[in-house]
């Protein structure tokens, strides 16, 4: 582990780490299952459908907003779908966990005086609900959510936005992230090095991540 980890960054070229939440830091099985299992569950009951009927919907309308800040926002499905999504995700936090090793990793860039920003898409409503139950933004220096910023992180107006309030060297910033969307709108602003996460759900085998450097999870970054 110890030398390909050393292939994959040197830790000496590195002031500034962007590190994203779901699916890099916390364990996406929560989210897959609130998504794919609670609320079309709740969506049947409210609305007297299968719950194959339902979820059939609910993944072409989650499909049309891909991509988009609405995907993220718990007020906007609240709205849509007429369900409570805040008081579903309290009841259901006991789901939420790290991934494996994240809070090692975490210590470890403590430990090597990087500067650690958490930026990611959930709504601020979400994230407390995970910090909450986790203690993440205990693990890092500042927490952003791209709502503050209008667009999602896979938007290229992210980034000059993000960039304006923050003031990085981008070539000595890494941004880590399990979304290949998110990880080329960074690298095409400059951003000057990017880390994909093959492994977001401990529920299921990794998966390649087209055209970036790849680690399982944030835990093989450490030497
Ligand atoms: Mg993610």
């Amino acid at each position: 582990m110890k030398d390909s980890s050393k292939t994959i960054i040197s830790w000496d070229q590195v002031d500034t780490v962007l590190v994203d939440m779901d699916g890099t830091l916390l364990d996406l099985a929560f989210d897959n299952f609130f998504w794919r299992e609670v609320v079309p569950k709740e969506y049947a009951k409210q609305n007297g459908l299968s719950e194959n009927i339902a979820r059939e919907e609910l993944m072409s309308r989650y499909k049309a907003l891909q991509g988009r800040l609405e995907w993220y926002c718990i007020d906007y499905w609240t709205d849509d779908l007429n369900l409570d999504i805040r008081g579903l995700k309290h009841k259901y936090q006991s789901r939420i966990q790290f991934l494996p090793g994240a809070i090692e990793f975490l210590d470890y860039l403590r430990i090597s005086k990087k500067r650690v920003i958490l930026v990611t898409n959930a709504h601020p409503d979400t994230f407390a609900i995970k910090a909450q139950k986790t203690g993440v933004d205990k693990h890092v220096d500042a927490v952003f959510s791209s709502h503050e910023f209008e667009f999602p992180k896979e938007h290229k107006e992210f980034w000059p936005r993000f960039y304006a309030s923050q003031k990085f060297t981008l070539l000595r910033t890494v941004l880590i992230d399990d979304s290949a969307p998110v990880l080329e709108a960074a690298r095409d602003f400059g951003i000057g090095k990017t880390i994909a996460i093959s492994c977001p759900d401990s529920r299921f085998a990794s998966q390649e991540v087209a055209g970036f450097v790849s680690v399982e999870g944030v835990e093989k970054l450490i030497f």
